[in-house]
């Protein structure tokens, strides 16, 4: 990665030393390449290669790989091969937080797809469901940071498997479950088709978050918000049409912004054509997320540098970000206010503290 001259490395230093939050990080994309080959080499998986640069190129966005949202989703197919166990599964769970506490991210709310997990091991979803829970919990204390689980289902996939994984959030929900996502190949699968999935989860009082404007265009993320979304995945096509810009900003909608994921899905062309700096400079409340880490090849500094140098962030901004991110949090409001002051108290100490109050986000609908 390439950083204007403004980027030294005391910035780069700060920056992992921040402390950082993920709102938006699926499991599926942030497996360790070391872990895959050794679950290959266990479970006798026919790779074209059994060495981790061999494997890379299946799991991973290579330089000259062409961006498209084909090709993006194509690594998670190969990926689904390697579910092949509980133990395998609670391992990549652990990790997953491991990696992400190794970052210095304090809080993380990382969203999985029982479904995805499923497809081998072919259980009730509420044992996917809980093991991923119980070794991410249990991560989490070993890493003294604090994570929370989003079921994520794939809009490609049927209404029905939405509602098993939904059932299954539901009966896990004491286990830290504290929203439900919709995720996949948008541009034919508006988000109207889940809308008994959403029904469902404003009625349990369930967040509720969906991947719109990514792969489509605003008009997705004005169905997004009216079937009750708060918070958005990306989000970032709301820039082509100025009146979901307002509604985002009326209705105090915040966007998980992966700016990197967003060139590597073919979202935008490039990091200067993203809009998530003029999304920000608009009013837009914006969070900075990874998404996919391992299909990136990238960790969220990394994101949070990117972002410095592909969109002017001051550090201030970032930070200012990262609050927006803690004010946002899918927790019950005791919660959130303790989360919100313990990154204040980080983020902006006695005497650079700005004036910031906590804003509520809107109720549920
Ligand atoms: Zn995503």
């Amino acid at each position: 990665m390439t950083f204007d001259a403004s980027h030294t490395p005391a910035v780069d230093d700060a920056v992992f030393r921040m402390p950082k939050i993920d709102l938006h990080r699926h499991l599926e994309g942030s497996l360790r390449l070391d872990t895959l080959l050794a679950i290959a080499m266990e479970h006798d998986i026919t790779l074209p290669a059994l060495s981790i640069e061999g494997l890379r190129p299946h799991v991973q966005l290579t330089k000259d790989e062409p961006r498209t949202m084909t090709q993006f989703l194509s690594k998670f197919a190969v990926l689904r091969q390697f579910y092949r166990s509980e133990k395998i599964i609670r391992r990549v769970a652990a990790e997953v937080v491991a990696d992400a506490a190794a970052d210095n991210v304090r809080y993380m709310e990382l969203r999985f797809t029982p479904k995805a997990l499923n497809n081998i091991v072919n259980t009730d979803y509420r044992h996917v469901v809980t093991w991923v829970c119980e070794a991410a919990n249990e991560s989490a204390r070993q890493h003294n940071m604090d994570v929370r689980l989003i079921v994520s289902v794939n809009r490609h996939e049927s209404i029905e498997i939405a509602m098993l994984a939904y059932e299954a959030a539901i009966a896990c929900r004491d286990m830290g479950i504290v929203a439900i996502d919709l995720a996949g190949a948008e541009a034919n699968y508006p988000p109207e088709l889940f809308r008994p999935l959403f029904d469902r989860a404003r009625a349990d009082r369930l967040n509720i978050t969906i991947h719109a404007g990514e792969w489509a265009g605003a008009d997705s993320v004005r169905s997004a918000v009216e079937l009750g979304a708060r918070r958005i995945g990306h989000g970032i096509r709301s820039i082509e049409d100025a009146s979901v810009v307002d509604l985002l900003k009326e209705r105090g909608i915040v966007l998980e912004v992966c700016p990197t994921s967003n060139v590597d899905s073919g979202s935008v062309e490039s990091m200067a054509a993203h809009p998530l700096g003029r999304l920000h400079a608009a009013g837009v409340k914006t969070t900075i997320n990874t998404d996919d880490p391992l299909i990136s090849g990238i960790t969220l500094s990394d994101e949070l540098r990117r972002a410095m140098a592909s969109f002017g962030f001051s550090t201030p901004d970032i930070r200012r970000q990262t609050l927006t991110a803690a004010e946002s949090a899918f927790l019950p409001e005791t919660e959130r206010i303790l989360l919100v002051n313990k990154f204040r108290n980080w983020l902006f100490p006695p005497g650079t503290r700005p004036l910031s109050a906590i804003v509520p986000p809107p109720a549920l609908p």
